[in-house]
């Protein structure tokens, strides 16, 4: 049995103030990853425990980071549709099990 609580869903804006995401259950309850290549602390959604809903336009190429070993990560960025700002990334060009919400990006409206 989940608490009453962790079914919420929540919604969140862009600093611009358009909506982008929707999730259940709400981003408190879910882990994060730490800081590291980007220097933002991202929300881990996995898609197959979670019901996630992005309005945004994500990218069909991806950002390459480079990790301290040399490798490369791959992100594919959602981005605003409004502003065009960030706000959240998958690490696969399609059928990834998870999405990260960049916290810092994101404002809670419901
Ligand atoms: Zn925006």
């Amino acid at each position: 049995m989940s608490s009453p609580e962790s079914d919420t869903t929540a919604a969140y804006s862009c600093r611009c103030a358009q909506f982008v995401v929707a999730v259940a259950p709400s981003v408190g309850h879910l882990p994060r990853r730490q800081a590291d290549l980007s220097g933002l602390e991202s929300i881990i959604v996995a898609k197959d425990k979670c019901e996630l809903v992005i309005k945004g336009d994500r990218d069909a190429y991806s950002t390459n980071l480079k990790r301290e070993d040399g490798t490369e990560e791959q992100w594919f960025i959602y981005r605003c549709p409004r502003c065009n700002l960030p706000f959240a990334y998958d690490l696969a060009k399609s059928d990834a099990p998870y999405t990260y919400l960049l916290e810092s990006a994101l404002n809670k409206i419901s």
